[in-house]
């Protein structure tokens, strides 16, 4: 989901169930569970009466009795208890092929109050949905960065209509803003990356949110990145962020969508006629902040969409950053020396050239060489790396006589940092076009590494 993507923000909601009704008896196979509604919240719009709910802003202990501004979910007080500390890793594997349904519900149900849906204004839409469909009381969030397309402020307001609730915005600290703006520009992430600017529109506000809850529920799914997102459980204990309670393990993050396919949501969505993000007409997917997100073609992944001028690897705007595995680790902090002693080299072909690095900084001085060049920079150990092996091997043996040479570099270990300043090394692996009359490589802007996807890229280039 875009929350990442990714993405998101927080807001309370709360939900009238009475006006729901008619709309249950319709919904066939996605029948609610078997819940009774409180009789102090049906029939009541929360817009009316205030509220005993905690904004999600506020960091309050939960004993400590505040009036919401946006809040509008009334949902029952929850006695204070000892709990016994849960296994949410054997909860995971239990849960793990539990419907999304089945899923939400239990969230709802062990975390009441202090649990809350980031809602990024896409797809993710279906966690709403299936919150409703539970019986539950429920509430949702959302981070409102500045930078959101104009479609989607509008999707935010349809959604809150057709669910009766109130999503409890998260904004960045103006301040941090201002400085940013000041000091970069507004367009700075395109110069020096996404990181720092997400850091103050997203990863802040959603830190000054969770610090509010002892759970979150998100739409990631792990067909949504390769890179990133493979291998992420239904449930787990959030390895990045801090909950009410503070300290590791003091939030636990729901991710119900985390075994669906992006095809399965939208039949969801479909069957249950949720209102959508317009802008998913005009062949957006994946949705996040206006200038860091675009339409994709047929065929093209979602998350080439996003951030589409940096590498696979570092397309987690910190929401999510803990999606980024340990063998993914050394490739981002330049500590791969240990994990390569113990791993043999890969893309072996005579038709492959290894170039040392007086043989790279040579290729990078010539402003006219004598053939143009395809080098990736490679580290054996990176799975991406061992992913596009076949076919790089492919591309070697396609390109013998055609005037293109065909080359690698190692580029992890000592090597790393000359490629970071030198060769536009963001993650591995990283393909470079050093054309004939040219001084500077053009880098390879797709995750697609097939042979086809590269010889298209050349083809264009020479
Ligand atoms: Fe900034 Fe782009 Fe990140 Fe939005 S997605 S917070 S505009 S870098």
């Amino acid at each position: 989901m875009a929350l990442a993507s990714s993405s998101s923000s927080a807001a309370i909601s709360s939900h009238s169930f009475a006006s729901q009704d008619l709309k249950r008896s319709k919904i066939g196979s996605f029948r609610p569970l078997d819940r009774f509604f409180l009789p102090s919240t049906a029939g009541i719009s929360s817009r009316k009466q205030p509220s005993l709910l905690k904004p999600i802003s506020a960091q309050q202990k939960r004993s400590e009795s505040i009036v919401p501004l946006a809040a509008t979910i009334v949902a029952p007080e929850i006695e204070e208890k000892v709990e016994e500390k849960e296994d949410y890793e054997k909860l995971g594997e239990e849960l793990q092929d539990a419907s999304p349904l089945e899923i939400i519900d239990k969230a709802l149900e062990k975390f009441g109050n202090d649990i809350a849906i980031a809602f990024s204004g896409a797809e993710d839409v279906a966690l709403i949905e299936y919150a409703r469909l539970t019986g539950r009381p429920f509430r949702v969030f959302s981070l409102d960065t500045g930078r959101l397309n104009p479609e989607t402020y509008r999707y935010f307001d349809a959604v809150e209509k057709h669910y009766d609730i109130r999503i409890e915005y998260m904004f960045p600290d103006a301040v941090e803003v201002q400085g940013l703006v000041r000091s970069k520009g507004l367009f700075s992430f395109y110069e020096d990356g996404h990181q720092e600017c997400c850091r103050v529109r997203k990863v802040r506000p959603l830190r000054r949110a969770l610090k509010g809850l002892r759970g979150w529920i998100t739409g990631q799914r792990k067909d949504q990145s390769p890179g990133t997102r493979a291998h992420i459980p239904v449930v787990q204990v959030d390895p990045s962020f801090e909950g009410i309670d503070g300290g590791t393990g003091s939030l636990v993050k729901w991710n119900p969508v985390a075994n669906v396919e992006g095809v399965e949501i939208w039949n969801f969505l479909r069957t249950m006629n949720v209102p959508v993000n317009s802008l998913h007409s005009q062949g957006y997917v994946s949705i996040g902040c206006e200038p860091c997100t675009r339409p994709v073609l047929p065929g093209q992944h979602e998350r080439e969409g996003r951030w589409w001028w940096e590498d696979a690897t570092a397309k987690e705007c910190g929401l999510h950053k803990g999606n980024i595995s340990q063998v993914q680790v050394p490739q981002l902090n330049g500590n791969a020396n240990e994990a390569a002693s113990e791993i043999s080299d890969i893309i072996n072909s005579e038709n492959v050239v290894r170039l040392s690095r007086p043989g790279i900084e040579n290729l990078l001085r010539l402003e006219n060489r004598r053939e143009p060049w395809v080098v990736v920079l490679y580290a054996p150990w990176c799975s991406f790396c061992q992913a596009m092996e076949a076919s790089y091997v492919e591309l070697g043996d396609k390109l013998v006589g055609s005037g293109i040479k065909v080359g690698k570099f190692q580029a992890d270990g000592e090597q790393k940092a000359f490629a970071e300043k030198e060769l536009q090394l963001g993650s591995f692996p990283t393909i470079l076009f050093f054309p004939k009359h040219a001084s500077r490589p053009i880098k390879y802007p797709s995750e697609k590494r097939d042979v086809d996807s590269l010889l298209a890229f050349m083809k264009v280039l020479q």
